[in-house]
């Protein structure tokens, strides 16, 4: 067993944050985990007690904690449901941060955080030739939902995966690259860019319809969420010097990005990682996480065009992301921007209910995610609506597996896909 006092030392910084847990279990009733397993050690509380563990020496199994605490979908619901007001996702991030330096990460974590992620054009470059290569070890699985299962025997042949794009946004957009005067800075994130380059092309066009001029800087990387969650704290900050380069620029108004996920990253996870860096470095991070808007809620603040159908509109019934809902300004914005457009909205029993995915939780726990997803897709089909949208591209690749599964005819879209269709007189389905 190795010397634990390293560890303790490590987790020291969270000690007052971890005694502020009055062990309530207010949390239990949030935790989307929690309903599909009745652990304790699945829920806020027991993570916390956990960690509590190592940081007293109490407890020694560190790799096995580290395992508990992986075991999340890093949703933020117990923390809206704490009464204590416990920083639950500080307090996670940071102990997997210090778990990852006391433990190092697992070799095919570390070659894909710091082999490819961390580094923006490699991962690119990589991932360009991907889409050639999905022709030949995949078959398709519902072209509506362009999803395909990979041709392999086994649980991973029956999975409906979202295909990636042909041409990723950043090979789309350019020429908007170079817009000088723009006082509006586009962040795409990894999966706008690599699977949904349409939901970047709708937020721009909408965008540029309120009449702001949108820059898109070239080279972007991942958010670094990914990395963070692995406790890979070198890769994270890597990727957030790398962006800071790009979207500090004097005179930008507002980083706008159509991924919740990302904005709650750059929002609330980049000023919290970078309360450790040189003070220069942390203002500017500050001001930067300070301008970032996810588009919705952009788009709620300075007045969507408001759209007179010329005939009935779709309905639609809206999935609010976890980081939107818990971690950002709420709920309220996409459904300003459905209104606006025009959608006939039909509201499910319960939108704020997480659809699953949670990152790499969906790769590591992909029945529990499934589990937690089923009980979103029923509360889908039992509105009868025609579209399923949501605010972020992580919910889009789940809603869109789901629907793929259960073979059923509805479509997933972006708020802004759909708020951008009906500016241009489109349809988001056929009427
Ligand atoms: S709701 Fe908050 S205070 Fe109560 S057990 Fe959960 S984390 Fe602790
Ligand atoms: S972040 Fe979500 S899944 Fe994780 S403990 Fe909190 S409520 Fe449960």
């Amino acid at each position: 067993m190795r010397e634990l006092a390293g560890l303790a030392v490590l987790l020291a910084r969270l000690e007052d944050q971890l005694q502020a847990c009055m062990r309530c279990g207010f949390c239990q009733a949030a935790c989307p985990l929690y309903a599909q397993t009745g652990r304790e050690e699945d829920v806020a509380r027991g993570k916390l007690a956990l960690l509590r563990g190592l940081l007293e020496r109490s407890l020694a199994e560190a790799e096995e904690v580290r395992r508990l605490l992986e075991r999340c979908l890093l949703c933020g619901a117990c923390a809206a449901a704490c009464p204590r007001g416990v920083e639950v996702m500080e307090i996670f991030l940071q102990a997997r941060a210090a778990l990852g330096e006391y433990l190092g990460l697992p070799a095919a974590k570390r070659l894909v955080l710091r082999g490819l992620l961390a580094r923006p054009t490699r991962f690119h470059r990589v991932l360009a030739a991907a889409p050639r290569l999905q022709g030949l070890l995949t078959r398709p699985a519902r072209p509506e939902l362009d999803t395909a299962c990979l041709r392999l025997p086994g649980r991973l042949g029956r999975r409906h995966l979202k295909r990636l794009a042909e041409v990723p946004l950043h090979r789309r957009v350019a020429l908007r690259t170079a817009a000088a005067d723009a006082r509006v800075l586009f962040f795409s994130g990894c999966l706008i860019d690599k699977v949904f380059p349409g939901t970047g092309l709708a937020t721009l066009a909408a965008l540029e319809r309120q009449g702001l001029a949108v820059e898109v800087p070239a080279a972007q990387g991942c958010c670094g969420l990914p990395a963070l969650a692995a406790g890979d704290r070198d890769s994270f900050l890597a990727l957030l010097r790398h962006n800071l380069g790009l979207f500090s620029r004097p005179g930008v108004e507002a980083v706008v990005t159509a991924c919740a996920t990302c904005a709650a990253t750059l929002r609330r996870f980049w000023p919290l990682a970078a309360r450790e860096l040189p003070p220069a470095e942390r203002r500017t991070v500050e001001a930067v996480a300070a301008r970032v808007q996810e588009v919705s809620t952009f788009l709620a603040a300075v007045g969507p065009r408001v759209v007179h159908r010329p005939r009935p509109a779709p309905s639609v019934t809206c999935h609010d992301p976890c980081h939107l809902t818990h971690s950002l300004a709420g709920n309220q914005a996409p459904r300003e921007v459905l209104s606006a457009a025009g959608a006939r909205l039909v509201e499910m029993a319960r939108p704020q209910d997480c659809c699953g995915l949670g990152g790499s939780f969906a790769l590591q726990h992909r029945e529990l995610s499934l589990a937690i997803g089923r009980r979103k897709l029923e509360q889908v089909l039992a509105t009868g609506a025609q579209v399923v949208v949501t605010s972020c591209p992580a919910c889009m690749l789940q809603l869109s597996e789901l629907l793929s599964q259960a073979g059923a005819g509805v479509q997933v879209r972006h708020v802004v896909e759909i708020y951008a269709q009906a500016l241009a007189g489109e349809e988001a389905v056929p009427a």
